[in-house]
């Protein structure tokens, strides 16, 4: 078990035992991508695959890490410059380094992980939330747990210069067990929505394609460039102050590179506030519509997808998914199903035997159940 594991690779790297384990969950998107950094709105929940952080504070402002990733302790002092070649570490060095004024000690940290790396499953997220937790109590910062949020986004944005939004780190901090979030990107207020999922027999299956994605490279970056000259070519602040009553007018004044692109951040926001609508009344099969369109729309507006992510989205729905679509920022990574518990079998066959045909990577298909945001373990 990972929290044990996390315990054990503490005592291996530092000698002793740790002060505490904090973890925090990776997330699986429902609905809802590309339009965090448009002020929009996103539907992910928080999964059962946590990121866990051993963690004790030192007696010297020093900030020593190091994970079951590989096997180097990184090391970061407290005011001083982050250091360079800091690799995975700049994720949790660069949490402290985002909250140095709360600073009241070093610490020494050793992580364990089983959300996916690079899936489209906010590993990322999980690192910084469950960093970010640990030293709010280590240090009695009192931030709130959406505070913990904009520190994870911070350090992701400034520190790693990912230029990632704010839904991963809020759905990682405030997801709770058997419900989605309702994140709304502009005022970040949330809302929890019951999933109920279980008792319909029914499971959120992830088909991880095991393309590696970045969000550092070209791909994210130039999506939210369009996405900002759209918005400015428009005369408005965010692509949020649009409708799909404006599509025509933005179709006559964009280009057609960037008017698929904000066309798809448009109709996904819609799209979200239908999700949130179908959930509440129960109606499944018009969330897996919803899903079905989203995929589409990442596909042939955003073009975001990859014949990988596309092949599963198909062969979900061929064994009988409620909908399917590519999930997290995109060129790589996963894609989620709605599916009954009974088919999951099924669907991780099929999903083999036509990857392996098809001459792709084997995928990694599991199921994920709607699960609690960031704590603290022991
Ligand atoms: P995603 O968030 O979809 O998994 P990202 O590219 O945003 O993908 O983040 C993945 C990166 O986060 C990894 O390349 C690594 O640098 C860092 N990371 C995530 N989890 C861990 C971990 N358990 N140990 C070390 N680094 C991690
Ligand atoms: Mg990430």
């Amino acid at each position: 078990m990972s929290l044990e594991k996390a315990k054990i690779g503490f005592l291996e790297a530092f000698g002793t035992e740790p002060a505490g384990v904090w973890s925090a969950p990776g997330r699986a998107n429902l609905i809802g991508e590309h339009t965090d950094y448009n002020n929009g709105f996103v539907f992910p929940v928080g999964i059962d695959r946590r990121t866990y952080v051993a963690l004790s504070p030192r007696k010297d402002m020093l900030c020593r890490i190091s994970s079951a990733l590989d096997a180097k302790t990184y090391e970061y002092e407290i005011s001083k410059k982050m250091p360079k070649n800091l690799d995975w570490a700049l994720y949790p060095l660069g949490v402290a380094w985002v909250m140095r004024e709360s600073a009241k000690s070093g610490f020494d940290a050793y992580i364990v992980s089983d959300v996916p790396v690079g899936a489209g499953l906010s590993s990322s997220a999980a690192i910084e939330c469950s960093v970010a937790t640990a030293l709010n109590e280590i240090w009695s910062a009192g931030k709130s747990r959406q505070e913990l949020a904009l520190i994870g986004q911070q350090a992701e944005n400034e520190v790693v210069g990912a230029p990632t939004g704010i839904m991963d780190q809020t759905a990682s901090m405030l997801a709770q067990k058997d419900a989605a979030v309702m994140i709304d990107c502009q005022s970040l207020e949330t809302e929890l929505v019951p999933m109920g999922l279980s008792s319909q027999g029914l499971v959120v299956a992830v088909i991880d394609t095991r393309v590696a994605h970045r969000h550092s490279d070209g791909g994210y970056r130039s999506r939210r460039d369009a996405c900002e000259k759209g918005a400015k070519k428009m005369g408005v602040s965010s692509l949020r102050e649009l409708g799909e009553a404006d599509l025509p007018q933005m179709e006559e004044k964009l280009d057609d590179v960037t008017y698929r692109r904000c066309k798809h951040v448009v109709t996904e926001n819609r799209r979200v506030l239908d999700a949130v609508e179908s959930l509440k009344k129960g109606d499944l099969a018009r969330l897996g519509e919803l899903l079905l369109q989203s995929h589409a729309s990442m596909r042939d507006d955003f073009e975001i997808s990859v014949v990988e992510l596309d092949t599963a989205v198909e062969l979900a729905m061929e064994v009988g998914a409620v909908g399917a679509r590519m999930t997290g920022g995109g060129f790589g990574g996963a894609a989620i199903a709605i599916i009954d518990e009974s088919k999951m079998e099924l669907l991780r066959e099929h999903c083999k035997a036509i990857f392996a045909k098809k001459g792709f990577a084997e995928p990694n298909v599991f199921s994920v159940a709607p699960s609690e945001g960031a704590r603290k373990d022991a």
